[in-house]
């Protein structure tokens, strides 16, 4: 296996265009476990990391969004000042692995494996995140609720790099929750995103590790907007039981070594309730 590293964004897509069947590799804490475990066998590995591109973010205060490159890692999303930008991007990325992954893990990774379980993923679902791709032919930005098709399977094709992921900055609460085996080093059973959109009047709520992709919880978002005083930040106990009851209707789970789909549907409706009453305390 060759590992060719690239230093520009145009070499990278040359590279690709060149080798379609080359992988690419980022922080590798996916991709290199695949291939220790012998589930990927790839002739060569493209290295993306020394792309300065893929490498920084920026926040456009013009049209309230941060684009991320690709290759910034979780633990500098865990950083001032881009965790006050997207703080329940920076609460998932806390969760993820140990400091060792963290701060090699990508979210660009993460999105690149779209396993239903990946932390930054609802984060992104709830904030409607777009996913920029780039090839030698072009470019094109896909909403990041189409991005993935099911588990592990996305719209991306082979020649196709993943540059950045445009995120939205809301005003209003958000927060990220997740229920795992034990509190750290821990894949998720079941994680919800709540995102509280001021300016729309609108609450958004995305569920992962319970369905083939991250799920957005549609019937309990319309339900929120009709029953929660915005201005006043109040949900009654009612309203978050009844979101809550949503929330776990909406989720797809199934039985699988981490879980049982029962477990799972449980520990959904617990942690949108929560999340709920943490973006409307009042009661
Ligand atoms: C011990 C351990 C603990 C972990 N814990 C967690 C956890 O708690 N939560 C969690 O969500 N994940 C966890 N993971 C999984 C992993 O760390 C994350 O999914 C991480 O974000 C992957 O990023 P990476 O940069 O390492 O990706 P890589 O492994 O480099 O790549 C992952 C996939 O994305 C593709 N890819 C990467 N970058 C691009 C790009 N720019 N364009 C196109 N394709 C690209 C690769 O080809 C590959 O298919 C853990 C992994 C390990 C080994």
């Amino acid at each position: 296996m060759s590992c060719l590293n690239v230093t520009t964004l145009a070499g990278a897509l040359d590279a690709l265009a060149a080798d379609p069947g080359a992988l690419v590799l980022a922080g590798g804490t996916d991709l290199l476990v695949e291939i220790n475990m012998g589930h990927r066998r790839p002739t060569s590995v493209l290295s993306v990391t020394r792309v300065p591109e893929l490498r920084s973010w920026a926040h456009d205060p013009s049209n309230a969004t941060v684009r991320l490159g690709a290759a910034v890692t979780y633990a500098e999303v865990m950083e001032h000042p881009l965790a006050g930008l997207l703080p329940a991007l920076a609460q998932a990325a806390r969760t993820v692995g140990s400091p060792q992954i963290r701060n090699t893990a990508t979210v660009g990774g993460n999105v690149g494996t779209s396993s239903p379980a990946g932390d930054g993923l609802p984060v992104l679902a709830a904030l409607e995140a777009v996913v920029h791709l780039a090839s030698a032919t072009g470019v094109r930005e896909v909403p990041f609720a189409e991005f993935a098709t099911a588990p592990k399977r996305t719209v991306r094709r082979p020649d196709e790099l993943i540059t950045a992921i445009t995120v939205p900055v809301l005003t209003g609460w958000q927060g990220y929750s997740k229920v795992g085996v034990r509190n750290a080093m821990v894949i998720a059973t079941a994680s919800t995103c709540l995102a509280v959109d001021e300016a729309a009047g609108n609450v958004r709520l995305a569920l992962g590790s319970v369905g083939p992709v991250i799920i957005r919880a549609s019937a309990a978002e319309a339900f929120a907007r009709a029953s929660v005083d915005f201005a006043e930040r109040r949900a009654t106990a009612d309203t978050v039981r009844e979101f809550a009851a949503l929330a776990a209707a909406a989720a797809r789970p199934i039985d699988d070594h981490r879980s049982t789909a029962a477990y799972r549907r449980h520990a959904i409706g617990v942690l949108a309730g929560r999340l709920l009453r943490r973006a409307f305390p009042n009661g």
